[in-house]
């Protein structure tokens, strides 16, 4: 993938150094500003590992492709739905599938990698289901936590000049989930936004705010369109008030439904970044294509963004 803006920063800044050396350049105030790259940042999502399908050599595949790029990333985001599926897994069924997906990771990836949890990560919480009380060490969040290394299922950190913040966006609820922060998690956003002065970047699983699931959906009454509480954050209209008062907060990133898709919203963007894993490894998903997305963010907090296939032939 050729590289536009920073090419052109190389170009602009050549040109001015060649003027300022010729004499012909008036002032500095006057010149176009150059906008720099700040970093390059993968954002990998719904990869879905499992035994079956070939679904690790998959997942290397695509960390191959990003790593081999000539302007490689310096960050890769994880998404969420690492692995296939825990919610409804057994014990030994869910131990497999992160074992596949730590050896993956530990043979593929030498970027810096910061995940966020997708529902399929949470182990047990259909109890009848994966055969648990709720009691085993390891049930619901804490198993993947201790894997991946997360202290809290939520936090945030600098790099290359944005704020990156992970939010748990996944709140089990019986037998099954809904999108939503819970209230401490709503106090620590709220605190941490206000902490900051950088350009932000926000990476959830389930999506703030898509568009595409009005058009995946069926709508099988026409007089009433509803989406799922599981399928977009029911807390959206609070983000967006929170946001009108944080301008910093650029960019929201998100998977969990495997469509691409962008919102653009009170100077927010909502990028709903596909699958790895497509159609769960059987191939595309509807509009989607096995793939991930770049990005490159600048320091005045634009950014681009684009839609990477790695060129997967799911196994028939
Ligand atoms: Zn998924």
């Amino acid at each position: 993938m050729e590289h536009v803006s920073r090419r052109d920063a190389i170009k602009s800044t050549g040109l001015l150094a060649a003027a300022a050396a010729m004499g012909t350049w008036s002032s500095p105030a006057r010149a176009r500003p150059v906008r720099t790259r700040s970093v390059r940042v993968a954002h990998l999502t719904d990869l879905h590992i499992q035994p079956e399908r070939r679904a690790d050599s998959g997942v290397a595949a695509c960390l191959r492709h990003v790593q081999e790029h000539k302007d490689a990333p310096e960050l890769l985001l994880l998404g969420g739905d690492l692995i296939m599926d825990a919610f409804e897994a057994d014990d030994a069924r869910t131990r497999t599938q992160w074992d596949l997906f730590t050896r993956t990771f530990e043979n593929e990836c030498r970027i810096r990698t910061e995940p966020c949890l997708g529902n399929h990560d949470i182990w047990g919480i259909n109890k009848s289901k994966s055969r648990t009380t709720g009691n085993e060490p390891g049930w619901g969040k804490k198993r993947a936590m201790d894997l991946l290394r997360m202290e809290r299922p939520y936090r945030s950190f600098d790099f290359g000049g944005w704020h990156f913040v992970v939010l748990d966006s996944v709140t089990p609820q019986g037998n099954a989930y809904i999108g939503k922060l819970d209230n401490e998690q709503w106090e620590w956003l709220e605190g941490d936004l206000a902490g900051t002065r950088l350009p932000v970047a926000v990476l959830s699983h389930i999506p703030i705010l898509a568009a595409t699931q009005l058009v995946i959906q069926p709508n099988k009454d026409s007089k009433k369109r509803e989406i799922s509480d599981s399928l977009m954050m029911t807390d959206a209209p609070r983000f967006v008030e929170t946001f009108a008062k944080h301008p910093h907060v650029k960019l929201c990133l998100s998977g969990h439904i495997h469509q691409i898709d962008r919102v653009e919203f009170q100077g927010v963007t909502y990028l709903c970044n596909g699958a790895v894993s497509g159609n769960w490894w059987k191939g595309r998903y509807k509009m989607c294509d096995e793939g991930y997305a770049m990005l490159d963010l600048h320091a005045d907090g634009t950014f681009e963004s684009s839609y990477v296939k790695y060129g997967w032939k799911a196994e028939e």
